[in-house]
């Protein structure tokens, strides 16, 4: 049930699809003729250049995504069980481990796949990233834990000053996922280089991509040659195939390589291109009761790779979502992100409700969760339009509140101002 109908995109308007330039094929055609096609070779050698480069650390290794990335940085981290020996007997409870809670679940899986016990911290509203407030809560509850999983959502930076500051003084490590952020700073310092184990992503819908991979990037000479000896199987250097760690298949292709490695060039105007869509889509909705994604721009300076709005709460139509399903009433006047994502796709364009908490997963539902006030597991059973609500009425849980309210743009960098204009018609015609 739509407001009103839009002519439709011949061709789809994507939230954010590949864009290629030209150069990534000379690059893949270059491995063919020198049949480098496999996991050694000139791009991937290239790609680690360029990664540890930009960003600003010394050591970078191409993986095949940025979840083994993220794997492999949750094994250094040891959030395994003390003396938990890697093979050969039964599971034992790992460590518990801070991690965002508003995220794509790839930040979080890692921890369980190292045996480690996810605890969920809420959101902050300046930047919708991990608040520290909620973290130095979590570190009154949880004193014993040594490790950090922050990731810096739709490519805004979060607070990693004042995080890091809380991480530090408890002792622990933070494991940055900066797999949405690449090309994004944080006081003139790019994010993928403030943890001791960093993430980027080049999946085919990040800022720049190889189709797949990621790398991985750290400081650590040491952490670099494990993650390259565990990510090619963890062979020892004798004549045989020798093996005294679990091992990993986890290396980028050289043909992957070479996409990513045509794809560097571009990633400031790629940057530049989704600037210039946030700051149209702003512009365009000052005067509807919605707000974009919140940005600290004192501080910051993201990648813009994607555009979101949230809407105000007193303009929020009534919208109920199960764990599958989701209605809701269309009232004059106002929205709800299920109508806004209908109406998108009604004209053939993407959007994208917000990353769904991960307290809020069926899978992670029993896994502890923190906000500003401490144990947010003790209020979540009284969701009201998704945000959990205290005896005061205050809303304690921000992350389910800004999956309640809020939703991601189709934000393609190939996007002309005349797609993007009809897209913001349609967004508009939501409030009539
Ligand atoms: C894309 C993404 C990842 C995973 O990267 P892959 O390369 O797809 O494995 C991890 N964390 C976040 C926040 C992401 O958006």
């Amino acid at each position: 049930m739509i407001k009103k109908q839009f002519e439709k995109f011949d061709n789809k308007i994507w939230l954010s699809s590949p864009t290629m330039h030209g150069e990534e094929i000379k690059y893949i055609q270059e491995a063919y003729d020198t049949n480098w096609m496999s996991t050694v070779g000139a791009n991937l050698n290239e790609v680690e250049r360029l990664a540890a480069e930009k960003v600003g650390v010394k050591y970078a290794v191409a993986l095949s995504a940025g979840t083994a990335s993220l794997h492999l940085s949750c094994k250094l981290a040891g959030i395994q069980a003390y003396g938990m020996p890697a093979v050969g007997h039964g599971a034992l409870e790992g460590h518990r481990v801070f991690c965002t809670d508003m995220t794509f679940d790839a930040t979080v899986n890692p921890v369980v796949y190292e045996g480690g016990i996810p605890v969920f911290i809420d959101t902050e509203d300046d930047t919708w990233n991990m608040d520290p407030v909620a973290l130095e809560k979590a570190f009154e509850i949880y004193p014993e834990v040594k490790v950090v999983v922050c990731a810096h959502l739709y490519g805004t930076p979060g607070k990693i000053d004042e995080l890091n500051k809380i991480i530090k003084a408890h002792d622990a490590i933070l494991v940055e996922d900066a797999a949405e952020s690449l090309g994004a700073t944080y006081k003139g310092v790019q994010t993928g280089s403030f943890g001791a184990f960093n993430t980027i992503s080049f999946n085919g819908n990040k800022i720049i991509t190889g189709s797949a991979g990621g790398c991985f990037l750290t400081n650590s000479k040491d952490a670099a040659e494990k993650v390259r000896k565990w990510s090619t199987q963890a062979r020892e250097a004798a004549p045989w195939y020798q093996h005294e760690e679990l091992g990993y298949n986890y290396r980028m292709s050289n043909v992957v390589a070479g996409v990513v490695r045509g794809q560097f060039p571009h990633l400031e105007e790629h940057i530049a291109q989704k600037k210039a869509i946030y700051e149209r889509y702003k512009a365009a909705f000052a005067d509807l009761p919605v707000q974009m994604n919140p940005i600290d721009f004192k501080n910051s300076e993201p990648n813009y790779w994607l555009s979101c709005l949230i809407i105000d709460k007193d303009a929020m139509c009534p919208q109920v979502r199960g764990e599958q399903d989701v209605l809701y009433t269309p009232k004059p006047g106002k929205s709800c992100p299920t109508e806004i994502l209908d109406a998108i796709a009604s004209i053939n364009a993407e959007g994208r409700p917000i990353w769904k908490p991960m307290h809020m997963q069926p899978i992670y539902r029993l896994n502890p969760f923190i906000t500003r006030e401490g144990n947010g597991r003790a209020v979540t059973n009284a969701y009201i339009q998704g945000g959990a609500l205290g005896a005061d009425g205050k809303i304690l849980d921000r992350g389910s509140d800004i999956f309640a309210r809020g939703l991601c743009l189709p934000s393609d960098n190939k996007m002309t101002p005349e797609q993007q204009d009809r897209i913001i018609e349609v967004v508009r015609a939501c409030f009539e």
